[in-house]
């Protein structure tokens, strides 16, 4: 990333320049860019005041620019880490029921029950 679209990003971060819990202005060195692509950029930003996460959406379109903020409990670590895992399918969660099953009667069998 050039350094040029990287002000050009943090200037557009303006846009979600207050947290949504407590309306403290953010800071733009608070905010980090999760990943850009052609005129989206994708941002996260921890509230120094409330301790309050955001990822935001800035897209600049013909119609000019526009944000979409999502309040979360993820760290920035944690989306990078989910950022590109595969989703979590039905049979994941039956497996993981199964799993749980099988040590609950694990679990009985050693305590007696
Ligand atoms: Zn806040």
């Amino acid at each position: 990333m050039s350094q040029s679209s990287y002000s050009q990003s943090l200037e557009n971060f303006r846009l979600v320049a207050f947290c949504p819990l407590c309306n403290a202005q953010y800071q733009p060195n608070q905010a980090s860019i999760l990943e850009q692509k052609d005129d989206a950029n994708l941002i996260y930003v921890e509230c120094d005041q409330c301790g309050a996460s955001i990822i935001a959406l800035v897209v600049m379109g013909l119609m000019g620019i526009s944000s979409i903020g999502l309040v979360t409990d993820l760290t920035e670590r944690d989306i990078r880490r989910f950022q590109y895992a595969p989703a979590i399918s039905s049979d994941d969660i039956l497996d993981l029921h199964r799993e749980l099953q099988h040590k609950n009667a694990v679990v009985a069998l050693i305590e007696g029950e």
